[in-house]
């Protein structure tokens, strides 16, 4: 057996792992296991910013960003968590500041902020100047930032090793283990403390915005080793995808002014939002979309329509929205500067996943009881900041408020208290048997047309639009893509870079991460924030002011339903008018 003993294993090397990772590298042993180069983590795709009430552009206060993020989650977001992020986003971000992070500046050398959807002033009166940015590449920033510093601090990189299961014992956590990509050799990490900060699963659609990577790996682990999956019915669809190939447009384009136009040249989001227009959360402007379409003001009659920039001029476009316009001339054939750009609602963003708490501490049910020694932070987790709905902007405060959380929280409360758990029984004992059945089976159907079918199903059945009909023929579906998973055979049975085998293992976790979502939202009979069901087109405070926890179970596509309630302070569900 390969065995390697860290005090902390992270997995994953996006924003979130690196965050936790500065925190712990002066005092521990730690190691990062990534099956990417960590700056090839979705992180680095990341656009228009990161939010943080700094007020160097207007007025803003942390209440106020706090306040637009229950609001935006329809209330389903937890807040104490709220308050956490909104507070505690200043000091994260000069933290990024003053480890060389090049934002873009005001002319007296703050940083500068911009516009984004969902934030705003004086609880809701318009919109502020919230996200702090660098060109609409932040997220790049970010991860090349936080990546320097911790090669300069001496964390330990297991790159290109694949996380394949996770060890509990004594009733915490011991540790987890991964695939060598090189050499498909087994290893196994034995620690005092585990991190997940894996991502999420974009990639379970046919036109998501997420990077081939994000397969909801850590997610599908977790699941399948008892551990609940919180509100995973509730995925956002980013309304400015390139159309066709959902590559994404930021709403820093209209964060910055751009417009989205129909077929008859109408900016139909003032309708619908006469306050916040095109800036009301992602939720309502993607079902705004949808009902231009479906009413018949799509592009030619298509499902898709117009992003404009070319108002804005092509200097502003240049300084402000580089990357994104380069998008639609590479992909599209289109030139922003003077051409409008075909976008439709692309998948995006899970606000569920690992429930935690404000600790970063992995809970297990309806009580919050902590498993000791397991954390998560980022897309993977749920803590649920949240809710229904992300605002744009706040994933990356998540990553660097929550990831930062994670890694404090073992520094100084769990690692001088906590001794190594033994390793159970044979702990590599099931991760060689998913390698070795795959690599062995010598008949059987390929991974591809699983794939496009699970990606189809998902886009058309549980969409921006959902009901009772399309989510029952979606777990129909599901069953079915299960039982032909479970006989998948592999073209390469090498042994060195099979690609083709991380990707099959890849495809059983977006099975199971699909398995809950589609649970989560048959059960949901209500809409809430991304959550759309056209049969119960009203939200229902009364049954559905809860968080869903989905268990695995033996019975594919019956995930076992718990609900635990929402964390409610100061602000009282009310209706969303923007
Ligand atoms: C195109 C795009 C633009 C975005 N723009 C913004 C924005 O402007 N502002 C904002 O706030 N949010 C934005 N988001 C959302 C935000 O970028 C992501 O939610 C966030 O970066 C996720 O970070 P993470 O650290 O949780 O995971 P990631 O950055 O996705 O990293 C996951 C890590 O886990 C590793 N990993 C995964 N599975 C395994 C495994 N089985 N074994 C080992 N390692 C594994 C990967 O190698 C990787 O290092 C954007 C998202 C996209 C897709």
């Amino acid at each position: 057996m390969n065995y390697h003993k860290f005090d902390v294993v992270i997995v994953g090397a996006g924003g979130a792992g690196l965050m936790s990772a500065m925190q712990l590298a002066h005092n521990s042993s730690i190691a990062v296991i990534s099956k990417l180069y960590p700056t090839r983590s979705h992180t680095g795709a990341a656009q228009g910013g990161v939010a943080a009430a700094l007020g160097n552009q207007e007025e803003d206060h942390w209440k106020w960003h706090m306040f637009d993020t229950v609001k935006g989650g329809d209330y389903l977001t937890d807040q104490d968590a709220a308050e956490v992020l909104a507070r505690e986003a200043i000091d994260a971000v000069y933290d990024l500041e003053h480890w060389g992070l090049p934002f873009n500046r005001t002319p007296d050398g703050k940083i500068d902020q911009r516009r984004f959807g969902g934030h705003t002033r004086n609880f809701g009166e318009g919109p502020v100047r919230r996200s702090c940015y660098a060109a609409d590449r932040t997220g790049h920033m970010i991860l090349q930032t936080m990546y320097q510093q911790s090669v300069k601090n001496q964390v330990n990189f297991f790159n290109e090793y694949m996380m394949l299961d996770v060890l509990f014992n004594d009733g915490q956590a011991c540790g987890v283990v991964a695939m060598n990509l090189r050499d498909t050799s087994i290893h196994v990490f034995h620690a005092k403390a585990i991190v997940f900060a894996t991502g999420g699963y974009g990639r379970a659609w046919r036109i998501t915005s997420n990077a081939l990577a994000c397969t909801g790996d850590g997610m599908a682990v977790a699941y399948r080793r008892g551990i609940p999956l919180e509100d995973m019915e509730m995925y956002q669809f980013h309304p400015t995808g390139l159309y066709k190939v959902g590559i994404l447009l930021s709403e820093a384009a209209r964060g910055e002014g751009a417009y989205l136009l129909n077929s008859e040249g109408e900016r139909f989001c003032i309708r619908y939002a006469p306050t916040m227009q095109e800036l009301a959360p992602r939720d309502m402007v993607s079902r705004f979309i949808y009902q231009e379409v479906a009413e018949g003001r799509g592009i030619d009659g298509k499902d898709y329509v117009y992003l404009s920039v070319a108002h804005l001029g092509k200097e502003r476009i240049d300084e402000k929205l580089p990357d994104i316009t380069d998008f639609a001339r590479t992909y599209l054939g289109v030139e922003p500067y003077y051409e409008p750009v075909p976008i439709q609602p692309t998948a995006h963003y899970a606000m569920g996943g690992i429930p935690t708490d404000i600790e970063g501490r992995v809970v297990v049910d309806e009580q919050n009881t902590v498993m000791p020694g397991f954390y998560a932070a980022g897309e993977v987790a749920c803590v649920s900041v949240h809710g229904a709905n992300r605002l744009g902007t706040n994933s990356l405060v998540d990553l660097i408020v929550f990831g930062r959380r994670a890694g404090k929280h073992i520094a100084s409360k769990w690692l001088p208290e906590a001794d190594y758990a033994p390793l159970p029984n044979d702990p590599d004992g099931r991760a060689r048997e998913q390698v070795e059945s795959l690599l062995g089976r010598t008949r059987g159907e390929g991974q591809d047309a699983i794939r496009k079918e699970l990606r189809d199903m998902m886009m058309d059945k549980v969409g921006v639009i959902r009901s009772e009909q399309s989510l029952t023929e979606a777990r129909a579906k599901l069953v079915e893509l299960r039982e032909r998973y479970d006989g998948v055979r592999l073209m390469d049975t090498s042994h060195t870079f099979n690609t083709e085998l991380m990707e099959v293992i890849e495809l059983g976790n977006l099975l199971d991460c699909a398995e809950a979502t589609i649970a989560g939202a048959l059960a949901r009979r209500e809409s809430r924030g991304g959550h759309y069901r056209n049969d119960y087109e009203a939200r229902d405070d009364v049954n559905f002011l809860r968080h869903t926890l989905a268990y695995h179970t033996d019975q594919v596509g019956e995930p076992e339903l718990r609900y635990k309630p929402v964390v409610i302070t100061e602000f009282q569900p009310k209706e969303r008018k923007y």
